[in-house]
């Protein structure tokens, strides 16, 4: 097997770091063609600094080898050791160093310092570094913004279920109605998918250990949404803050109005009024349901079916103001 091959396996390692929301970085130590120690970082995990992957590793592979030295060994780290690791690969007389990613904050074979081909330390580990770089850096790069946490439907649809979804029906209008036989199929299939999506994501999450956490977290998120306080959207409608006295008073009303209607029509209050066509209205403020119909981006059967009432909620808040 080629160093690549070794650093795959390294990186797998790696993101099983991510699990307990550690940086992911994994090591393998490899021994006549076969692994004999594996690590990831586990700072977090076991809140203990020195608790990286390549110390781990070192560590594991001594054990198994029951010596310090480590003779014919060598580690695969996905990332640039520091000086704690690089000081630890001395002292084991590592023969060789394969990593992925440099480290520039604090990478000790190079980076920063050097401390594996140090002229004055007694041994020299000899070391290969970039092998699948990339990929490596992304690894970390992506934890640290979270896209882990935040990955869209497509991709977790690839990665959990190996689905590729059709682009044909993705960019159509689905507003228009009525859908084509195309759409119906797409829309249909779709559902399919979510079900199998949420099975998996269940059952990855019970690996895991993390699916009460889960559900904990998603009844918070659930129960943030639900609670639709007034004031609360009112004050974020665009530019409400520059309005006159006036049309934020109409505002105000507006988005009672929607919250009614909403609840009757059993839609969310975005359908029933977008935040920028409620201000539209509130500045505007029709008497009729004519007027009404020129302003621009009103849902076409909020007009139809609420338009007077929507007319009877602006006379009323300026009435009151
Ligand atoms: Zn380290």
């Amino acid at each position: 097997m080629d160093d690549s091959t070794w650093m795959r396996l390294a990186l797998d390692e790696a993101r099983l770091a991510l699990a307990h929301d550690d940086v992911p970085i994994g090591a393998i130590a490899v021994r006549g063609g076969e692994v004999i120690a594996r690590a990831h970082n586990r700072r977090e995990a076991d809140g203990d600094a020195t608790a990286h992957a390549e110390l781990l590793a070192i560590r594991a592979a001594s054990a198994v080898l029951g010596h310090w030295r480590l003779e014919g060994v060598t580690l695969y780290c996905t990332l640039e050791p520091c000086a704690m690791c690089a000081g630890a690969m001395v002292l084991a007389r590592l023969p060789r160093l394969v990593y992925a990613a440099p480290d520039p904050k604090a990478g000790a074979s190079g980076s920063v310092l050097d401390l594996l081909s140090h002229p004055q330390l007694n041994h020299r580990v000899e070391v290969t570094g970039g092998v699948l770089a990339d990929e490596a850096a992304a690894l970390i790069r992506e934890f640290f913004a979270g896209l882990r946490a935040q990955m869209g439907y497509e991709a977790l649809l690839h990665d959990m279920l190996h689905i590729r979804l059709a682009k044909s029906a993705s960019f159509t209008r689905w507003d228009s109605r009525p859908l084509s036989e195309e759409q119906k199929v797409y829309a249909a299939e779709d559902v399919l998918d979510l079900l199998d999506l949420t099975t998996a994501l269940q059952n990855r999450l019970a690996e895991l250990g993390r699916l009460d956490w889960a559900r904990e977290e998603c009844r918070r998120l659930e129960a943030v949404s639900d609670e639709r306080i007034p004031d609360v959207l009112w004050a974020k409608l665009p530019r409400i803050g520059g309005s006159d006295p006036k049309t934020r008073a109409v505002a105000r009303e507006l988005i009672e109005w929607r919250e009614q209607a909403a609840q009757e029509a059993d839609r969310p209050p975005s359908t029933v009024l977008q935040d920028a066509v409620l201000m539209e209205v509130a500045k505007r403020r029709p008497k009729s349901v004519d007027r009404l119909e020129q302003i621009r981006g009103l849902n076409q059967a909020t007009l139809h079916r609420r338009g007077a009432s929507l007319i009877a909620a602006v006379y009323f808040a300026g009435g009151q103001s």
